[in-house]
This record gives C-alpha cells, structure tokens and sequence, in this order.
C-alpha cells in the first residue's frame, strides 16, 4: 500500500544514526552525508520538520539503570538532543540550507523556543525547522516529542529514519524467522507491542490519522527512495 504524495513531513532521526560507525557521540562526516540527503528531499519540494533523538549521547533510561534519578537523568537526555539538534542545524547551514532550531527547554542562547506560528512562518519562508528537546518533559522519547510535532504541524507522515528498514514481528537481530510488515495499522502494533515507537507516539498518530513510515536511514539514498514510494519501509496506518 502507498501513501499519497507529502507536502509537509515530520522526519524523526533516532540519535544513534548520528554516530555512524562509533560507539559514541556525533561522527561529523555521517552527519554531513545525513545532511545531504534531507536538502535532496526539501529540494525536491518538501516543507520538513526535524527531531532528532539523543541516544548516542545520553538516554534517560541507561542513567536510571545506574541509579540516577529518573527525571534528572531524562533531562540530561533531552539536552542530549539538543546537542543533536546544533550539529544537524550546522551540517544543514553549510550545504546553504537555511534552518532554525526550536527547543521544548528554552536556551534563548542557542535557540529559539517552540513557537507554533513562528515554525509555520519558518517553514513558510523554506527554512527546515529542528525540534530539540522532545516535548519538554521528562518520562517522554523524542519519539513522542516526534508525533507531538508531526500533529500540531499538520505533518502529511511521520518518517522514523532509524538502524532498521522497518517493523518486524519479532527481533530480526535474534530470530532469523522474523517478517518485516509492509503495512500494520496502529492498533496491531499497539496490542502486539511492535517495536516502532513507544506507546503514546503511536497513540498520538493513531488519534491524529498521521501514518508513520519506519525506513533505514543507514543506507544513503534510502530517504528519496522511501519519499519515492520505492522504498523498503514499512507504514503504520490505519487499516493494514
Ligand atoms: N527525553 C525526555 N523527554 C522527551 C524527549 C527525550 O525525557 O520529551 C530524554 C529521555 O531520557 C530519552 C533521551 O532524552 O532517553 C534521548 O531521547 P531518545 O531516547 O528518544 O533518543 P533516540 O532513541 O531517538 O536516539
């Protein structure tokens, strides 16, 4: 099943493809490349929202497991994503892509505040707008600060570029068996607790009809071709 074409898309990166082949961190070069491919698709006429995660950084989970407390460690977590949003916003700015980045803590320093209007004019005017700091709140992903966005922009699709070029029905990395869907609606995904996003980005898109197409961003070229209709992805929709 195919979508019809976007005029406007939330394009949520999961941190851990800033890192490319490290262990840790933000490799500039793959960054760059990342960069590339997102002007390709806003050259080809595309309004796009941004979010990037924090993950290869820091996750507010990892911190608790360690016994931090919870809320502080998400913090620590969403300035992460900050971090994420200045690197993606310079990579952007130096292929001449103009950008602003909007962040859910304010830090009038670096940024501006998430201001709906403001982005609608940004977006307006060509400029890819960043979304940092999830929604602003600890106990949240950027994956819910993603579909957050992706409602209150009005976003045609959610894209979810991550590791995986989709949604399986089990672990691919350990069951050699397990089937990538082309197309699951979001009640399946929510009962059968598919790995796509956390519960309440799913729930969001779901009340919002916003479809969500999970692709991997690793291989280069993969976005224009998921934007295409060519691509290998799976969508989350309404009925499968
Ligand atoms: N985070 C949060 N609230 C938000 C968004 C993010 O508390 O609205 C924190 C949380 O600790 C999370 C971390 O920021 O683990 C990094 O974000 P995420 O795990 O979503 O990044 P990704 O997995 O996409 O790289």
């Amino acid at each position: 099943m195919s979508l019809p074409p976007f005029k406007r898309i939330l394009l949520k990166l999961s941190g851990e493809v800033l890192m490319g082949n490290q262990q840790f961190g933000i490799d500039t070069d793959f960054v760059a490349a990342l960069a590339a491919e997102v002007k390709a698709a806003k050259d080809s006429g595309l309004e796009i929202c941004l979010v990037i995660g924090g993950g290869n950084i820091f996750r507010g989970m990892a911190g608790a497991a360690k016994g931090m407390d919870r809320a502080q460690a998400d913090y620590m977590g969403m300035l992460a994503t900050v971090m994420n949003a200045l690197a993606m916003q310079s990579a952007l700015e130096q292929l001449g892509v103009p950008t602003r980045v909007q962040s859910a803590i304010e830090m009038d320093k670096v940024c501006e505040p998430v201001i709906r209007r403001r982005a609608e004019r940004h977006l307006e005017k060509g400029r890819i707008v960043i979304f940092a700091a999830g929604v602003g709140a600890p106990y949240f992903t950027t994956d819910s600060g993603a579909a957050l966005r992706a409602a209150e922009m009005r976003c045609d699709a959610l894209l979810k570029g991550t590791s995986v070029d989709g949604v399986y029905d089990a672990d691919p990395k350990k069951d050699p068996t397990a089937k990538r869907y082309d197309t699951v609606d979001y009640d399946t995904v929510l009962a059968d607790n598919l790995q796509v996003m956390d519960a309440s980005a799913v729930a969001l898109c779901r009340d919002n009809r916003i479809p969500i197409v999970v692709f991997s961003i690793r291989e280069q070229g993969n976005l224009a071709l998921v934007l295409g209709g060519k691509g290998t992805q799976t969508i989350v929709q309404k009925e499968a």
